[in-house]
């Protein structure tokens, strides 16, 4: 046998059977009749990716379930790649431009583009690299991107497709604009600043009775121009009688109507507020609900326009200081009050978005939500943890028509042409959003660039210039993965895929998009389960952000700690559905986890004779007869194993990996070996404590792949690798509940034994003697036969049993359940030694509990500290005062 090193190091063993494994091909897969299909389809990293642990817990997740079916004998396919993330890609390589003082227009479209894809070609595997550190074992040969020739046909296929059905449309929707750059930002490029500003209070007469006014307060007056109504609650008594009565818009002189809606804050301001549907995104949506006018009075670098009278032309600044001017003046601005606000500003140029209306394109959801919500209803796909189900479906049932244009050049480009000609007609500028034809005159949609109009022959044509949000290609990854639209037995074979894994805040941009997408264009569910993980935070809570400075980065980690440390760390504090909180220090545990199962395989590899190890076990326990400690043991591997693999079924991930841990190191290690050491070279033990070995190490292997690979091979240099070996399954026989209850009763007895001589001066090599009391026959006949166990552990001389509960002279004693335990001292120990050490410690612990107890009373602490701080101290007060009759007891006691 080889030499092994003495202790683990990560970087010996993490690249070598990671290569071994790609070299062996041994992630890929397809489709097999004889096996059933297990498929996973990653979320896609954006291609400007950088691993953090989010990435990190949710591919360590889905790696889990990949290996784990892998091993159960499914054909199991993780299906790789990355989004081309439009907005993200974008701004990354504008960035790198402005550094050498260029902008994409210098370039133009076509080079700008060219210059995104050589970003691509140079960075954009970085994410995946770094998946390969983890360990993630996807079917790199499939490895997709939202971007490729034949991904972009799916794409526009479906947009084709909806259009033709009549589910798309042009529409007018509010967006952030920058008018100083002259774009469209998204939410993410428009980052929201305080700033102080005023609320001006402007009255708007009655129509019916020019002396009596209604009070609006706003932020923005120079929008008041394209007012359309002014809105209040319903429920608002000081309003009640005005509902539905005519105002004069001052300044500009139109009638407007008073509505009522439940979405107008009565606290807010007057509790009436101008809605400008044109010009603000709550008043789009309320004036879409009451079918208002939209009058948009700015042009697109925030001039007023000819729709506001005689501040045409003026910038918005200006125009608000003139119109408040023309308010004051007509005794119409009744107050102003200083006010805070947040408004988003460019992120470029940080000049302050003007919410603008402007023409998009949009998917009708109404009919897609259908199928997709129904199929959730029928439990056709479960969430997991159950909750979501209910924030899906009540998303879907309310859900909004969706705006796919985007303003950028980086992206799938709108399949949508115009025939400059007709369009000149003047005819038809805008396809009508009620026709089901789709065949508006000048407008062609098209899944290639057709070479002449349908209508009047002219082959000048040119394309729609906007992108499609990124998502609208993400929607589509559980099948144009497969290469949908073209035929594929992949995808039959695969599809509906299985799991999948993913993180709550993309539920509606991704997950519920995916489900509609699978029942509209294959007829079927796009996977079966959704596993729902929580968001992975710092050690108080706080989300990880650059800003604040308490990244954990996960190559550090790996690193440092090694993958497997980092996955196992990470999975044992995931509980179901709950944000996780990390800190560095948690690695620590999956590093000792795996430094323990190196020692322990290294102690049994060089204790174990060759031969032995192949011997069947369940013939081998036949032919022989096996002693309660390895039945024992054996009894508690399946137990654990068949704990694992249901939690792994249920998504109960940090459960399954805990058992696993808690059994290799406090049962097999702690207890099982410790037993065993004196007779190793014993054939029942060699055996056992192989088989215990090998199929714990399996079981491990989804969770740490890279040290249950090494060991393996060293445990079995001849086999193949364990990736790709049998998951241990559950052999029932071997399971007897009422011996563990027995063993941990026995253990629970020796524990408390050894306790009891540490708390009292007695070396651990000194033998001692102990009689204990059993309060049932049961429990008696289970310490007689135990007894040599008993005596062994705990390092006696004697164990008496007695049949009577009381102290025998000269004794300490404990009781724990339904056992008195009393160790004798005599001649063991220094009595007015010891006893003067426990008066110390005594009086020690009561001033320690004294001071909590002053802390406890202390209102401001009370008051300040978050709860579960002031619960940890009035535990520890219970503990301490516990602690203190124990030494109270034994000053009795040792006389
Ligand atoms: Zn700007
Ligand atoms: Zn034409």
């Amino acid at each position: 046998m080889n030499e092994i090193p003495s202790r683990y190091n990560p970087k010996d063993t993490e690249d070598k059977w990671y290569k071994l494994w790609e070299e062996k091909t041994l992630f890929a897969a397809k489709p097999n009749p004889v096996k059933k299909p297990f498929c996973i389809v990653i979320p896609p990293p954006n291609v400007t990716g950088i691993l953090h642990m989010g990435h990190a817990l949710n591919n360590t997740l889905q790696d889990i379930l990949i290996r784990y079916h892998r091993m159960k004998g499914e054909e199991s396919l993780w299906m790789p790649g990355t989004d081309h993330a439009g907005i993200a890609t974008q701004n990354v390589v504008e960035k790198a431009m402005a550094k050498q003082g260029k902008k994409r227009q210098d370039l133009g479209r076509e080079d700008f583009i060219q210059r995104v894809w050589q970003w691509r070609e140079d960075y954009g595997s970085t994410i995946i690299r770094q998946l390969k550190k983890l360990g993630a074992s996807c079917d790199w040969s499939r490895t997709r991107f939202t971007m490729d020739d034949d991904y972009s046909k799916a794409v526009l296929e479906v947009f084709v497709r909806l259009y033709e059905k009549g589910l798309i449309y042009r529409g007018s929707y509010i967006i952030n604009w920058c008018p100083r750059c002259q774009t469209a930002l998204s939410d993410e490029e428009a980052p929201h600043k305080e700033l102080q500003g005023n609320l001006y209070y402007i009255k708007y007469p009655l129509k019916d009775n020019p002396k009596e006014f209604i009070t609006v307060a706003t932020t923005r007056p120079e929008t008041m121009l394209g007012d359309t109504a002014v809105a209040v609650n319903p429920k608002d008594k000081r309003y009640k009688k005005l509902i539905g009565k005519t105002l004069i818009l001052p300044l500009i002189e139109r009638e407007i109507k008073i509505i009522k809606d439940p979405m107008v804050d009565m606290k807010f301001g007057t509790g009436a507020v101008k809605v400008t549907p044109a010009h603000d995104p709550n008043d789009y949506i309320l004036g879409k609900k009451h079918g208002l006018d939209f009058i948009n009075v700015m042009h697109p670098d925030a001039r007023m326009n000819e729709s506001s009278g005689k501040y045409k032309n003026m910038d918005r600044f200006k125009a608000r200081e003139i119109i408040l001017e023309d308010l004051q003046e007509r005794g119409l601005l009744e107050k102003v009050e200083p006010h805070a606000l947040s408004a988003g500003h460019c992120y470029r140029c940080h000049t302050i978005i003007e919410p603008y209306l402007s023409k998009q394109w949009f998917v009708k959801m109404k009919p897609l939500a259908e199928p997709a919500l129904s199929a959730v209803k029928k439990g056709k796909i479960k969430f997991y943890p159950q909750r979501w189900t209910k924030v899906y479906l009540s998303w879907m049932e309310n859900i909004q028509d969706w705006c796919i244009s985007r303003q950028i050049w980086w992206g799938h480009r709108i399949p949508v042409y115009y025939c400059s000609k007709c369009r000149e007609d003047g005819k038809s500028q805008i396809p009508n959003p009620k026709s089901q034809t789709g065949l508006e005159r000048g407008v062609i949609v098209s899944r290639a660039k057709p070479k002449e109009c349908p209508v009047c022959g002219s082959s000048d044509i040119y394309q729609d210039e906007d992108v499609l949000d990124t998502w609208f290609s993400s929607w589509l990854w559980p099948f144009a993965t497969f290469y949908w639209p073209k035929p594929s037995e992949d995808l039959k074979y695969f599809y509906p895929t299985s799991t999948l894994v993913t993180a709550p805040e993309i539920i509606f941009f991704w997950v519920a998009r995916m489900i509609m997408a699978g029942f509209e264009f294959i007829g079927k569910e796009p996977f079966r389960d959704v596993y729902i993980h929580g968001t992975v935070r710092d050690i108080e809570g706080k989300k990880m952000s650059k800003s604040l400075g308490n990244i954990i980065d996960p190559l550090e980690i790996i690193d440092e700690y090694g993958a497997d440390a980092l996955r196992f760390s990470i999975i044992s504090i995931t509980s179901q559905g709950q944000d996780v909180f990390l800190s560095k220090e948690r690695f620590e545990q999956g590093r000792n986890f795996a430094n323990k199962v190196w020692n322990a395989s290294r102690f049994i590899l060089m204790n174990l004779e060759e031969g032995l190890v192949n011997k069947d076990l369940c013939e081998f326990a036949k032919q022989e007869e096996l002693d309660d400690t390895n039945r024992w043991i054996l009894s508690r591997l399946y137990s654990v194993l068949k704990e694992t693999e249901k939690n792994i079924q249920i998504y109960r991930f940090n459960e399954a990996v805990n058992a696993l841990y808690g059994f290799f190191w406090h049962e097999f290690c702690d207890w099982y070996l410790e037993i065993i050491k004196a007779d190793i070279k014993n054939n029942r033990n060699q055996v056992v404590m192989y088989k215990v070995l090998e199929k714990f190490l399996r079981a491990l292997h989804p969770f740490m792949p890279f040290i249950s690979e090494e060991v393996w091979h060293r445990l079995n240099p001849k086999g193949g690798p364990i990736m790709v070996s049998a998951w241990p399954h559950t052999q029932q026989q071997f399971i007897d509940k009422k011996l563990e209850k027995q063993m941990r009763s026995v253990f629970e007895l020796v524990t408390q034994i050894r306790n009891l001589r540490g708390s009292i001066d007695i070396k651990p090599e000194q033998e001692i003697e102990v009689s204990v009391y059993a309060h049932s026959k049961e429990k008696e006949s289970l310490i007689r036969n135990s007894s040599s166990l008993i005596i062994n552990l705990a390092r006696l001389k004697e164990l008496r049993l007695l049949n009577k509960a009381i102290r025998p002279q000269a004794t300490i004693s404990d009781v724990i359940e339904d056992t008195d335990i009393f160790l004798h001292f005599t001649g063991l120990l220094d009595i007015n030694k010891e006893q003067a050490k426990i008066r110390d410690k005594h009086s020690q612990l009561i001033k320690i509990k004294q001071a909590k107890e002053v802390r406890l009373k202390n209102r401001d602490f009370l008051k300040n500290a978050p709860a579960q701080i002031v619960e940890k101290e009035r535990q520890g007060i219970e503990e301490l005062a516990q602690a203190i009759r124990r030494l109270k007891k034994m000053l009795e006691e040792l006389k």
